[in-house]
């Protein structure tokens, strides 16, 4: 019995040095495993830290709060700052200060108190078959309610974070009151009930049943640069359309891919450099080539894909208060079924 006591006792402080002394980092990910080893392989060949991935869909704000102080995290990445917003709401951030997070990221894209940072954007835009409208016949959010498109307009379900927030914007912009008519003529537009996800929607269009569509920018992207030709052929059905754009208008709807560092990380300054990394020029690239989301900052160059996009205004709102109105988002989504 003593002898197991004492093996115990070795292999504890075997682990603990281990720990201590070797380059790891541990990463908690909403985002899927082949988005991220792009950036792995890059941080790895520049620094040789070996980063390790927890990915899970769902669940990971649960399992680092149940961990408390024995977590093995030290990051957190997710996408959509409705996720993002969990950790912080859990109190599961560390605060930081790092002036190359401060400088790379538009303060509207980060927390005020350091604990959440966007590290890439995506824009949900509207999607219209093309030769069946007139130029600028379909322009804005507020047009998808328009009843004159009645049978036209399709999308995934409102509860899904990506139209959640969306309908977030639409409070922070226009009120409740009118966030809640435009969503009543919204459904009351749809060719169908709501279903499928982003790439369905595209594929609608292609098939003829939907005109209008909502998506995020970057499904558009990989359609059209896919190796499959059947994708290649459900994209160039497609008008992309950002809206909101005429001069006093707001700008397109903005959401983020973003991270944090886990609060009782052991290794605090090594997550901080690796954040600190993703807003770099390297990996800003790689966000734009791996998954057409555009860098988090204008100063970095987009790529030819990403340019042939066109250029657009982008709301500004502090997207934070996204996070925020998510409850009363999902209030009027409920309300009329969408
Ligand atoms: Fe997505």
């Amino acid at each position: 019995m003593k002898i197991v006591n004492v093996l115990t006792f070795l292999i504890l402080v075997f682990c603990s040095l281990k720990t201590a002394t070797s380059k790891e980092l541990n990463i908690y990910s909403h985002r899927q495993p082949y988005l991220l080893q792009p950036f792995l392989d890059a941080y790895k060949n520049k620094t040789n830290i070996k980063l390790n991935v927890v990915y899970s869909s769902k669940g990971l704000a649960q399992r680092l709060a149940s961990e408390g102080k024995n977590t093995p995290a030290d990051l957190i990445l997710t996408v959509d700052i409705g996720r993002l917003y969990i950790y912080k709401d859990k109190d599961l951030l560390a605060k930081i200060n790092s002036k190359i997070l401060n400088d790379n990221i538009p303060s509207h894209l980060r927390s005020k108190d350091g604990t959440w940072f966007g590290l890439s954007k995506r824009s949900r835009v509207i999607g219209i078959a093309k030769n069946e409208f007139s130029k600028g016949e379909v322009s804005t959010y507020e047009d998808l309610a328009n009843p004159k498109f009645k049978g036209k307009v399709c999308s995934r379900p409102g509860s899904h974070v990506y139209n959640r927030a969306l309908m977030a914007s639409m409070i922070a912009n226009n009120g409740y009151d009118k966030a809640l008519v435009w969503a009543k003529g919204l459904i009351n537009n749809l060719a169908k009930r709501p279903q499928g996800n982003d790439r369905a929607q595209i594929k609608s269009i292609f098939s003829g049943e939907c005109k209008i569509i909502i998506i995020n920018h970057y499904y558009y992207g990989k359609l059209t640069y896919s190796d499959n030709d059947d994708h290649k052929k459900w994209a160039n059905a497609v008008k992309i359309i950002f809206p909101n754009q005429s001069k006093n208008d707001r700008g397109a709807h903005i959401n983020i891919s973003g991270g944090g560092v886990a609060k009782h990380s052991k290794r605090k300054n090594e997550a901080i450099k690796f954040l600190e990394f993703l807003v770099g020029e390297e990996a800003q690239k790689l966000y734009a080539n791996v998954n057409y989301e555009y860098p988090i900052n204008d100063k970095f160059e987009r790529p030819i894909k990403l340019k042939k996009l066109g250029n657009f205004k982008e709301d500004k709102l502090y997207i934070e208060d996204i996070a925020k109105l998510a409850p009363k988002a999902q209030e009027i989504i409920d309300t009329v079924y969408w």
